[in-house]
């Protein structure tokens, strides 16, 4: 497996409340974590949620997935690390009253050999770019604008330029219900995950994503996050913007 991994504060905001994880289990076997948040709050909380997310996540499940068998046994594990997160986050908020607002998404990619097992709330995203160069939205927005697309009464770019893109329907650390989705699939050898927050796919369409994807020589796989984060940065990196990608490699022994 190729990995490539970059965060940045974007050219308008004065810090980073974005927050990843790239963690190899088991090289040979092709097992590792990936994940993303995107953090909001006031006086710096979102960078707390967002680091907390991530940190209890990979608690939870570099303790546990060794332990976990099939399928259902991963997805639930996953799942619920991802509500041991929201409940941390809750916790942290009543400790201290100017983090009483902060939330964040949350992403994770648990990928073992041929499957991925991804566990998502929030508006980041997991994508799957085939070998033979198409790409796949994994996750749903959990926003009002991502309800409007997966209608039908918005477009792909409508949403990117919609002034109410940043409600989020669903996300962790919120009082309201929380959803978690869950999902296990295939991925094949050549294939590519990435996950990112917004402030990638407010700016680069999923078609501009595929196609750096396709451009990119295996060897220089690693510079592929630094490439997107690039773009969107040209185009005025008005958000925070993080880019966490695997490709699989041609041969699995899982
Ligand atoms: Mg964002």
């Amino acid at each position: 497996m190729k990995f490539s991994a970059q965060t940045d504060r974007g050219r308008v905001r004065p810090s980073n409340e974005d927050a990843y994880c790239l963690e190899v289990l088991d090289e040979g076997a092709e097992r590792a974590l990936l994940a993303v948040a995107d953090g909001m709050g006031g006086h710096a909380a979102g960078e707390v949620a967002s680091a907390l997310a991530i940190a209890t996540l990979r608690e939870r499940v570099l303790a546990q997935a060794l332990r976990w068998n099939g399928d259902d046994e991963r997805l639930q594990g996953l799942g619920e690390a991802i509500v041991a997160a929201h409940a941390a986050i809750l916790a942290a908020q009543g400790e201290d009253p100017r983090r009483a607002g902060m939330g964040t998404t949350l992403t994770a990619v648990l990928i073992w050999g041929e499957y991925l097992y991804i566990g998502h709330t929030g508006d980041s995203r997991a994508y799957l770019v085939g070998a033979e160069g198409g790409i796949r939205q994994l996750t749903d927005d959990h926003s009002v604008v991502g309800e409007l697309v997966r209608g039908g009464s918005l477009t792909e770019l409508e949403a990117m330029q919609h002034p109410q893109r940043h409600l989020l329907t669903s996300a962790l650390g919120t009082q309201g219900r929380l959803r978690v989705d869950l999902q296990a699939t295939l991925w094949h050898p050549g294939d590519v995950v990435i996950l990112c927050s917004d402030g990638l796919t407010n700016l680069v369409t999923a078609a501009e994503i595929a196609e750096r994807v396709r451009l990119i020589a295996v060897d220089q796989f690693d510079s592929l996050a630094r490439e997107l984060v690039d773009l969107a940065n040209s185009r005025g990196g008005h958000d925070n913007i993080t880019v966490v990608a695997a490709r699989r490699g041609e041969e699995v022994r899982a």
